[in-house]
C-alpha cells in the first residue's frame, strides 16, 4: 500500500498529491495568479503564506499556471519550465548556451518550405 502526504500540510492521503482543503486553497491561488498576470511564485507564496518552491514545482508539473521564466532563456511564462520559442527550438535540435552560429558566405535556405 501506497501513503502519501499532502504536499502543503503535510496531512496523510490515500492519494493524489493534495487533501481537499489545500486543493481548495490551490484553486484560490490560482485566481489569484489569473486575475494578477504578473503575480510570479514570490508574489503568490507572500499573499498566501505557502512555499514558492512548491509553487514552482507545481507550475513546471502543470498543476498551477503562475508567471514564470523560461527555464533556457528566461522568457516569460505561465506554466511548464519552457517558452514556446526553446520547446521548437529544442524540437529542431538547437543547442543553448553555445555562441551564435558566425554565418560565413551567403544566407540561404532561411525561407525553404516545409
Ligand atoms: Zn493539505
Ligand atoms: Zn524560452
Amino acid at each position: 500500500m501506497q501513503f502519501s502526504v499532502c504536499e502543503v500540510c503535510k496531512k496523510p492521503l490515500s492519494s493524489g498529491e493534495l487533501c481537499p482543503s489545500c486543493l481548495l486553497m490551490k484553486q484560490e491561488i490560482q485566481r489569484y495568479a489569473d486575475q494578477h498576470l504578473e503575480a510570479g511564485p514570490v508574489e503568490l507564496s507572500e499573499e498566501f503564506d505557502i512555499s514558492p518552491k512548491l509553487l514552482k514545482s507545481w507550475v513546471k508539473r502543470g498543476m498551477l499556471n503562475c508567471l514564470v521564466e523560461c527555464r533556457q532563456r528566461g522568457h516569460l511564462i505561465r506554466s511548464g519550465t519552457l517558452c514556446t520559442k526553446c520547446k521548437s527550438d529544442i524540437a529542431v535540435g538547437f543547442k543553448f548556451g553555445e555562441p551564435e552560429t558566425k554565418y560565413v558566405g551567403k544566407m540561404h535556405g532561411r525561407n525553404r518550405r516545409g
